[in-house]
């Protein structure tokens, strides 16, 4: 019955996002409390669970269900978006043959033990061949999709639709020569120094615990529907529509990482926790892209968490329960959390230098993509980058060319989402702020529903309808440009270190 056929398909989709938060409960089960030997047990768990949404999303009844909802001319405006949302997701998993998707899934866990390994041994060599296979396997992947397309753009596509690698470009040649100028600008400012050092055990973790509940319960995450707990990477997994577990990892000797790298997960919580539960699985209820989503962290995390309204809200609830900031002034702990230095590992970067790491990445990989850099000539090619880009060079491939997994668990075209996510923020944070003058007294006095509530309308409302690049120019009234970030940047720091200390 073609007048079924809408609810037919919202149905299928809403049935494959309940197995997507299945794999995200186990997911954060892993994280939080399985034991080493569990683990293999519960990959073939979720490989069982990876299937049964291939199953559904691959079902020659759906595709058949699409194709006459395609050829009505009767739907809805947003029945269309829903439509043309799930025809674009579900002919990415169908195109490719099944053989080459387990192939693929199988070199991913392969090539992921091999760089567990290598990093001990800190020997390149030992995941280079599987590097190379993976690479391999991924264009066969990309060609499956689209034989005339250019592979890495095929890629990009799988986190950032609709991004192309000419815009790319443009937004990281205008950052890269300004980060640099800015980090020069830095150094002779002296803003990678700070006479404030807190002993191991200055901040109990339990304490820490507290500051971070209270901070991200006033940013507006829901306690009712969420929780928070510890593991070794800060994550944020959606398990249901009311169900958004957060975790985070804390250092005794600096309560900054935690509470920051909280506020970072909760911000990707309050979007998951602000799409419409009525329309799961579709368009209408699905978050955007990955880089919207990293957005939605950053604007939370940086210009939220580390701006100084924000610490004047939340210092001296932190002096009350730590004693070691006794002896130390808001604007001398708000100059520290700042430090600026370029350095090796990006996970560990402030926020100006980590966006060279990511340049780094982009170009590395667009060029494992299109042939001109072989896998083995990788550690070499690094080592040059990092040089040319930050000054530094590493000692061993665990600093440098394994640092990071992305590469080796199959993810080619996933770091630049991390820059536009800060590229995006900036500028939403500069649309909300002419809607709202009053944000810093706001943020003073611990408000912060004014934000919440406009990216609520702005962005969580409208899921995965738009385009990235059209959720934010709607958004912010302009196209994603890279303007807002450097003014971001350059007006904080130099505003920080500018000052006598
Ligand atoms: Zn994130």
């Amino acid at each position: 019955m073609p007048q079924n056929d809408f609810s037919a398909l919202s149905e299928q989709l809403r049935q494959a996002a309940c197995i997507e938060s299945i794999d995200h409960l186990l997911d954060w089960d892993q994280q939080v409390n399985l034991s080493e030997p569990a683990a293999e047990g519960r990959g073939e768990q979720r490989a069982y669970i990876s299937a049964a949404h291939h199953a559904i999303l691959g079902s020659s009844a759906l595709r058949e269900t699409l194709e006459r909802l395609k050829a009505r001319g009767d739907l809805s405006p947003l029945q269309q978006q829903i439509v043309d949302e799930a025809d674009w997701r579900i002919a990415r998993i169908s195109k490719v043959p099944a053989e080459l998707t387990r192939e693929l899934a199988l070199l991913k866990v392969r090539s992921v033990q091999a760089w567990e390994r290598a990093r001990v041994e800190q020997s390149f060599a030992g995941v280079e061949s599987l590097l190379g296979s993976l690479i391999e396997a991924s264009r066969a992947r990309a060609a499956a999709i689209d034989s005339s397309a250019n592979t890495y753009q095929t890629m990009l596509d799988d986190y950032e639709r609709g991004i192309t690698f000419a815009e790319l470009e443009t937004i990281f040649s205008e950052l890269r020569p300004e980060l640099t100028t800015l980090l020069g600008e830095l150094e002779e400012l002296g803003a990678g120094k700070s006479e404030l050092q807190f002993s191991d055990g200055a901040f109990p973790r339990t304490v820490q615990y507290e500051l971070c509940r209270e901070v991200v319960q006033q940013l507006g995450f829901s306690f009712d529907c969420g929780r928070l707990d510890t593991a070794t990477h800060p994550s944020c997994s959606t398990c249901g529509p009311k169900d958004v577990r957060l975790t985070t990892r804390y250092e005794e000797d600096d309560f900054v990482f935690a509470l920051t790298s909280a506020i970072h997960e909760a911000g990707h919580g309050l979007y998951d926790q602000g799409l419409d539960e009525g329309y799961l699985g579709t368009a209408k209820g699905r978050p955007s892209s990955l880089g919207v989503h990293e957005s939605q962290s950053i604007i939370w995390e940086r210009q939220v968490g580390l701006s100084e309204p924000f610490w004047k809200f939340c210092f001296p609830r932190a002096r009350k329960k730590f004693p070691a900031l006794a002896g130390c002034s808001q604007s001398e702990f708000y100059r520290w959390v700042h430090k600026v230095e370029p350095s090796l590992i990006r996970i560990a970067a402030d926020e100006i230098s980590y966006h060279l790491h990511i340049i780094a990445r982009f170009e590395l990989e667009a060029a494992l993509m299109d042939g001109s850099l072989a896998p083995r000539d990788l550690p070499g090619a690094w080592d040059d980058k990092y040089r040319s880009l930050l000054g530094v060079s590493a000692a061993k491939p665990s600093e440098g060319v394994l640092q990071d997994v992305h590469w080796y668990a199959g993810y080619f075209g996933y770091f630049p989402t991390y820059t536009l996510g800060a590229v995006y923020a900036a500028q939403l944070f500069s649309a909300f702020e002419k809607t709202s003058p009053k944000w810093k007294d706001d943020f003073e006095a611990g408000d912060f529903g004014g934000l919440h509530r406009w990216l609520g309308k702005n962005i969580y409302s409208h899921g995965a309808c738009y385009l990235p690049r059209e959720l934010i120019s709607n958004a912010a009234g302009e196209a994603p440009a890279a303007k807002y970030l450097m003014r971001y940047l350059r007006e904080k720091y130099l505003g920080i270190f500018k000052q006598p200390a």
